[in-house]
Protein backbone atom coordinates (compact mmCIF):
# COMPACT_ATOMS: atom_id res chain seq x y z
CA UNK A 1 0.00 0.00 0.00
CA UNK A 2 3.06 2.44 1.11
CA UNK A 3 4.45 1.92 -2.42
CA UNK A 4 0.83 2.60 -4.13
CA UNK A 5 0.89 6.04 -1.94
CA UNK A 6 4.27 6.84 -3.39
CA UNK A 7 4.06 6.67 -6.75
CA UNK A 8 0.43 8.19 -6.80
CA UNK A 9 2.27 10.97 -5.41
CA UNK A 10 4.55 11.16 -7.82
CA UNK A 11 2.51 11.08 -11.09
CA UNK A 12 3.32 13.58 -13.51
CA UNK A 13 0.50 13.13 -15.59
CA UNK A 14 -3.30 14.03 -14.07
CA UNK A 15 -5.76 13.79 -16.48
CA UNK A 16 -8.06 16.54 -15.00
CA UNK A 17 -5.40 18.75 -15.00
CA UNK A 18 -4.73 18.43 -18.31
CA UNK A 19 -8.48 19.28 -18.82
CA UNK A 20 -8.09 22.34 -16.83
CA UNK A 21 -5.31 23.41 -18.71
CA UNK A 22 -6.48 22.44 -22.05
CA UNK A 23 -9.61 24.63 -21.12
CA UNK A 24 -7.73 27.39 -19.83
CA UNK A 25 -5.82 27.42 -23.26
CA UNK A 26 -9.09 27.54 -25.48
CA UNK A 27 -11.01 30.35 -23.51
CA UNK A 28 -7.73 32.15 -23.61
CA UNK A 29 -7.38 32.07 -27.48
CA UNK A 30 -11.47 32.95 -26.98
CA UNK A 31 -10.95 36.02 -25.22
CA UNK A 32 -8.06 37.19 -27.73
CA UNK A 33 -10.26 36.17 -31.07
CA UNK A 34 -13.52 38.36 -29.28
CA UNK A 35 -10.83 41.38 -28.77
CA UNK A 36 -9.47 41.30 -32.45
CA UNK A 37 -12.92 41.10 -33.47
CA UNK A 38 -13.86 43.48 -31.41
CA UNK A 39 -16.97 41.74 -30.03
CA UNK A 40 -17.11 44.33 -26.88
CA UNK A 41 -19.51 46.64 -25.86
CA UNK A 42 -19.34 49.52 -23.15
CA UNK A 43 -22.45 50.07 -21.34
CA UNK A 44 -22.93 53.28 -19.23
CA UNK A 45 -25.12 53.23 -16.06
CA UNK A 46 -26.12 56.79 -15.00
CA UNK A 47 -24.62 58.31 -11.54
CA UNK A 48 -26.90 60.78 -10.03
CA UNK A 49 -26.66 63.51 -7.96
CA UNK A 50 -29.29 62.99 -4.92
CA UNK A 51 -31.24 65.33 -4.01
CA UNK A 52 -32.60 65.59 -7.71
CA UNK A 53 -31.63 62.49 -9.06
CA UNK A 54 -29.60 64.23 -12.24
CA UNK A 55 -27.47 62.78 -13.91
CA UNK A 56 -23.79 63.95 -13.09
CA UNK A 57 -21.57 60.96 -14.71
CA UNK A 58 -22.07 57.70 -15.96
CA UNK A 59 -19.80 54.79 -15.15
CA UNK A 60 -18.50 52.40 -17.84
CA UNK A 61 -19.42 48.42 -17.61
CA UNK A 62 -17.83 46.09 -20.45
CA UNK A 63 -20.05 43.52 -22.24
CA UNK A 64 -18.89 40.66 -23.85
CA UNK A 65 -21.53 40.11 -27.53
CA UNK A 66 -20.65 36.44 -27.49
CA UNK A 67 -21.53 35.15 -31.08
CA UNK A 68 -23.45 31.83 -29.24
CA UNK A 69 -23.45 32.58 -25.98
CA UNK A 70 -25.45 35.99 -26.23
CA UNK A 71 -24.60 39.05 -24.22
CA UNK A 72 -21.91 38.17 -21.69
CA UNK A 73 -21.55 40.22 -18.39
CA UNK A 74 -18.21 41.14 -16.73
CA UNK A 75 -18.23 38.30 -13.98
CA UNK A 76 -17.93 35.62 -17.08
CA UNK A 77 -14.78 36.97 -18.79
CA UNK A 78 -13.06 39.34 -16.50
CA UNK A 79 -12.06 36.90 -13.84
CA UNK A 80 -9.88 35.25 -16.77
CA UNK A 81 -8.83 38.06 -18.68
CA UNK A 82 -7.16 39.19 -15.20
CA UNK A 83 -5.33 35.67 -14.99
CA UNK A 84 -3.95 35.54 -18.55
CA UNK A 85 -3.35 39.15 -18.89
CA UNK A 86 -5.70 40.12 -21.27
CA UNK A 87 -7.54 42.46 -19.11
CA UNK A 88 -4.38 45.19 -20.03
CA UNK A 89 -5.65 45.26 -23.86
CA UNK A 90 -9.23 45.09 -22.81
CA UNK A 91 -9.06 47.50 -20.22
CA UNK A 92 -7.23 49.81 -22.92
CA UNK A 93 -10.07 49.49 -24.80
CA UNK A 94 -12.74 50.11 -22.76
CA UNK A 95 -10.55 53.55 -22.13
CA UNK A 96 -10.46 54.59 -25.31
CA UNK A 97 -14.07 53.41 -26.31
CA UNK A 98 -14.91 55.73 -23.19
CA UNK A 99 -13.12 58.44 -24.11
CA UNK A 100 -14.24 58.55 -27.67
CA UNK A 101 -17.93 58.50 -26.50
CA UNK A 102 -17.32 61.17 -24.53
CA UNK A 103 -15.96 63.05 -27.46
CA UNK A 104 -18.95 62.38 -29.27
CA UNK A 105 -21.61 63.19 -26.56
CA UNK A 106 -19.84 66.67 -26.39
CA UNK A 107 -19.66 67.44 -30.03
CA UNK A 108 -23.48 66.76 -29.68
CA UNK A 109 -24.72 67.73 -26.78
CA UNK A 110 -23.91 70.96 -24.19
CA UNK A 111 -25.14 69.35 -21.40
CA UNK A 112 -22.22 66.75 -21.72
CA UNK A 113 -19.60 69.23 -20.79
CA UNK A 114 -20.85 68.69 -17.20
CA UNK A 115 -20.74 64.63 -16.73
CA UNK A 116 -17.81 62.62 -15.84
CA UNK A 117 -17.00 59.50 -17.47
CA UNK A 118 -15.68 56.93 -14.79
CA UNK A 119 -13.83 53.60 -16.39
CA UNK A 120 -12.61 50.57 -14.02
CA UNK A 121 -9.33 49.70 -13.92
CA UNK A 122 -8.23 46.17 -12.26
CA UNK A 123 -5.11 45.52 -10.61
CA UNK A 124 -3.18 44.01 -13.07
CA UNK A 125 -3.39 47.00 -15.23
CA UNK A 126 -2.15 49.02 -12.66
CA UNK A 127 1.03 46.78 -12.72
CA UNK A 128 1.24 47.24 -16.32
CA UNK A 129 4.50 49.17 -16.70
CA UNK A 130 3.12 50.93 -20.04
CA UNK A 131 -0.14 52.21 -17.93
CA UNK A 132 0.24 56.01 -17.27
CA UNK A 133 1.52 56.88 -20.88
CA UNK A 134 -1.21 55.01 -21.95
CA UNK A 135 -3.75 56.48 -20.38
CA UNK A 136 -1.94 59.76 -21.46
CA UNK A 137 -2.08 58.98 -25.29
CA UNK A 138 -5.77 58.13 -25.27
CA UNK A 139 -6.30 61.53 -23.68
CA UNK A 140 -4.61 63.26 -26.61
CA UNK A 141 -5.61 61.07 -29.21
CA UNK A 142 -9.80 61.61 -28.23
CA UNK A 143 -9.33 65.11 -27.10
CA UNK A 144 -11.06 65.05 -24.28
CA UNK A 145 -11.23 67.17 -21.24
CA UNK A 146 -9.14 64.84 -18.47
CA UNK A 147 -10.93 66.44 -15.31
CA UNK A 148 -14.09 64.34 -17.23
CA UNK A 149 -12.41 61.31 -17.04
CA UNK A 150 -12.33 59.62 -13.07
CA UNK A 151 -10.54 55.77 -13.09
CA UNK A 152 -12.26 53.08 -10.22
CA UNK A 153 -9.64 51.25 -8.59
CA UNK A 154 -9.92 48.49 -6.18
CA UNK A 155 -8.98 48.77 -1.85
CA UNK A 156 -7.29 45.85 -3.01
CA UNK A 157 -4.93 47.43 -4.98
CA UNK A 158 -4.12 50.26 -2.15
CA UNK A 159 -2.95 48.00 0.29
CA UNK A 160 -0.37 46.32 -2.02
CA UNK A 161 3.64 47.51 -2.74
CA UNK A 162 2.82 51.16 -1.53
CA UNK A 163 5.59 53.60 -3.05
CA UNK A 164 5.09 52.45 -6.10
CA UNK A 165 1.53 52.57 -5.97
CA UNK A 166 1.49 55.83 -4.45
CA UNK A 167 3.92 56.77 -7.82
CA UNK A 168 1.51 55.57 -10.15
CA UNK A 169 -1.15 57.15 -8.88
CA UNK A 170 0.28 60.54 -8.51
CA UNK A 171 1.54 60.13 -12.03
CA UNK A 172 -1.94 59.16 -13.32
CA UNK A 173 -3.63 62.52 -11.36
CA UNK A 174 -1.06 64.46 -12.83
CA UNK A 175 -2.86 63.93 -16.28
CA UNK A 176 -5.68 65.47 -14.76
CA UNK A 177 -8.11 62.44 -14.00
CA UNK A 178 -9.66 62.01 -10.93
CA UNK A 179 -9.66 58.66 -8.98
CA UNK A 180 -11.97 56.86 -7.07
CA UNK A 181 -12.20 53.86 -4.74
CA UNK A 182 -14.62 51.14 -5.86
CA UNK A 183 -16.60 49.27 -3.57
CA UNK A 184 -15.09 50.79 -0.85
CA UNK A 185 -15.37 49.00 2.84
CA UNK A 186 -14.95 45.58 1.87
CA UNK A 187 -11.47 45.60 1.98
CA UNK A 188 -9.36 46.54 5.15
CA UNK A 189 -8.07 50.01 4.20
CA UNK A 190 -7.28 52.08 7.46
CA UNK A 191 -8.11 56.00 7.44
CA UNK A 192 -3.72 56.31 7.42
CA UNK A 193 -3.81 54.53 4.47
CA UNK A 194 -6.59 56.88 2.79
CA UNK A 195 -4.64 59.89 3.73
CA UNK A 196 -2.08 59.02 1.90
CA UNK A 197 -2.83 58.06 -1.11
CA UNK A 198 -4.48 61.16 -3.66
CA UNK A 199 -8.15 60.08 -4.37
CA UNK A 200 -10.87 62.02 -4.54
CA UNK A 201 -14.12 59.91 -4.16
CA UNK A 202 -15.36 56.95 -2.53
CA UNK A 203 -18.20 54.66 -3.76
CA UNK A 204 -19.52 53.11 -1.07
CA UNK A 205 -20.05 49.21 -1.92
CA UNK A 206 -23.62 47.94 -2.27
CA UNK A 207 -23.91 45.62 0.27
CA UNK A 208 -23.61 48.43 2.96
CA UNK A 209 -26.54 50.06 1.13
CA UNK A 210 -28.55 46.59 1.29
CA UNK A 211 -27.79 47.03 5.05
CA UNK A 212 -30.63 49.79 4.98
CA UNK A 213 -33.50 47.61 4.05
CA UNK A 214 -32.53 45.13 6.21
CA UNK A 215 -35.06 44.13 9.06
CA UNK A 216 -33.94 47.21 11.43
CA UNK A 217 -33.03 48.76 9.03
CA UNK A 218 -29.50 49.11 10.20
CA UNK A 219 -28.00 52.46 8.57
CA UNK A 220 -24.81 52.61 10.66
CA UNK A 221 -22.37 50.76 8.68
CA UNK A 222 -23.40 53.04 5.87
CA UNK A 223 -23.21 55.95 8.03
CA UNK A 224 -19.57 55.23 9.17
CA UNK A 225 -18.73 55.28 5.39
CA UNK A 226 -20.32 58.39 4.37
CA UNK A 227 -18.90 60.49 7.50
CA UNK A 228 -15.35 58.66 6.71
CA UNK A 229 -15.70 60.34 2.81
CA UNK A 230 -16.67 63.56 4.50
CA UNK A 231 -13.64 63.73 7.07
CA UNK A 232 -11.45 62.84 4.49
CA UNK A 233 -12.82 65.98 2.16
CA UNK A 234 -13.73 62.74 -0.45
CA UNK A 235 -17.06 62.95 -2.97
CA UNK A 236 -19.17 59.86 -1.68
CA UNK A 237 -21.39 57.75 -4.11
CA UNK A 238 -23.39 55.12 -2.96
CA UNK A 239 -23.86 52.19 -5.33
CA UNK A 240 -26.55 49.94 -5.96
CA UNK A 241 -29.84 51.94 -4.65
CA UNK A 242 -32.29 49.59 -5.37
CA UNK A 243 -35.29 51.26 -3.26
CA UNK A 244 -36.40 54.81 -2.54
CA UNK A 245 -36.01 53.80 1.24
CA UNK A 246 -32.04 53.45 0.52
CA UNK A 247 -31.76 56.91 -1.54
CA UNK A 248 -33.83 58.54 1.19
CA UNK A 249 -31.56 57.12 3.78
CA UNK A 250 -28.67 58.28 1.94
CA UNK A 251 -29.61 61.60 1.30
CA UNK A 252 -30.44 61.84 5.37
CA UNK A 253 -26.46 60.87 6.09
CA UNK A 254 -25.37 62.80 3.50
CA UNK A 255 -24.21 61.48 0.78
CA UNK A 256 -24.07 63.24 -2.66
CA UNK A 257 -24.45 60.97 -5.11
CA UNK A 258 -25.54 57.72 -6.12
CA UNK A 259 -25.73 54.55 -8.62
CA UNK A 260 -28.22 52.08 -9.11
CA UNK A 261 -31.45 49.84 -10.69
CA UNK A 262 -33.61 52.61 -8.90
CA UNK A 263 -32.33 55.37 -11.53
CA UNK A 264 -30.96 53.45 -14.49
CA UNK A 265 -29.38 49.96 -15.24
CA UNK A 266 -26.30 49.91 -17.40
CA UNK A 267 -27.75 50.52 -21.16
CA UNK A 268 -26.17 51.08 -23.98
CA UNK A 269 -24.71 54.87 -25.15
CA UNK A 270 -27.77 55.73 -27.17
CA UNK A 271 -29.73 55.55 -23.51
CA UNK A 272 -27.54 58.38 -21.87
CA UNK A 273 -27.41 60.19 -25.37
CA UNK A 274 -31.55 60.29 -24.58
CA UNK A 275 -30.85 61.86 -21.19
CA UNK A 276 -28.07 64.23 -22.38
CA UNK A 277 -30.90 65.70 -24.96
CA UNK A 278 -33.65 66.33 -22.53
CA UNK A 279 -35.15 63.39 -21.00
CA UNK A 280 -34.12 62.53 -17.09
CA UNK A 281 -32.88 59.43 -15.80
P1 LIG B 1 -18.35 47.66 -10.26
O1 LIG B 1 -17.28 48.47 -10.88
O2 LIG B 1 -18.55 47.76 -8.81
O3 LIG B 1 -19.67 48.05 -11.07
C1 LIG B 1 -20.95 48.09 -10.52
C2 LIG B 1 -21.70 46.81 -10.78
O4 LIG B 1 -22.90 46.83 -10.03
C3 LIG B 1 -22.13 46.62 -12.24
O5 LIG B 1 -22.15 45.22 -12.53
C4 LIG B 1 -23.56 47.17 -12.22
O6 LIG B 1 -24.36 46.67 -13.26
C5 LIG B 1 -24.01 46.65 -10.87
N1 LIG B 1 -25.12 47.43 -10.34
C6 LIG B 1 -25.38 48.75 -10.48
N2 LIG B 1 -26.48 49.12 -9.84
C7 LIG B 1 -26.97 48.01 -9.25
C8 LIG B 1 -28.12 47.74 -8.43
O7 LIG B 1 -28.93 48.61 -8.10
N3 LIG B 1 -28.29 46.46 -8.00
C9 LIG B 1 -27.43 45.47 -8.35
N4 LIG B 1 -27.69 44.25 -7.90
N5 LIG B 1 -26.33 45.68 -9.12
C10 LIG B 1 -26.11 46.93 -9.56
P2 LIG B 1 -21.47 44.61 -13.82
O8 LIG B 1 -21.67 45.50 -15.01
O9 LIG B 1 -21.90 43.19 -13.91
O10 LIG B 1 -19.92 44.68 -13.47
C11 LIG B 1 -19.40 43.90 -12.44
C12 LIG B 1 -17.96 44.26 -12.17
O11 LIG B 1 -17.12 43.94 -13.28
C13 LIG B 1 -17.74 45.75 -11.94
O12 LIG B 1 -18.11 46.10 -10.63
C14 LIG B 1 -16.25 45.84 -12.18
O13 LIG B 1 -15.53 45.44 -11.04
C15 LIG B 1 -16.04 44.82 -13.29
N6 LIG B 1 -15.94 45.52 -14.58
C16 LIG B 1 -16.93 45.92 -15.41
N7 LIG B 1 -16.43 46.53 -16.50
C17 LIG B 1 -15.06 46.53 -16.34
C18 LIG B 1 -13.97 47.02 -17.12
O14 LIG B 1 -14.11 47.62 -18.19
N8 LIG B 1 -12.71 46.82 -16.61
C19 LIG B 1 -12.50 46.18 -15.41
N9 LIG B 1 -11.24 46.02 -14.99
N10 LIG B 1 -13.51 45.71 -14.67
C20 LIG B 1 -14.77 45.88 -15.12
MG1 LIG C 1 -16.75 50.32 -10.74
MG1 LIG D 1 -18.32 49.13 -7.52
MG1 LIG E 1 -18.69 45.86 -7.34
Amino acid sequence: AAKGDGRDRYALFDPAMYADILREAEERAELERALALEEFVVHYQPIVDLPTSRLIGVEALVRWEHPVRGMLGPGAFIPLAESTGLIVPLGRWVLRQACEQLAAWRTEFDTASGIRVNVNLSARQFQHEGLVEEVAGILRETGVDPHQIVLEITESLLMQDTESTIDTLGRLKALGVRLAIDDFGTGYSSLSYLKRFPVDILKIDRSFVDDIDTVDGDATLAEAVVQLGRALQLQTVAEGIETAEQWSTLQDLGCEYGQGYLFAKPGAASEISSILGGARV
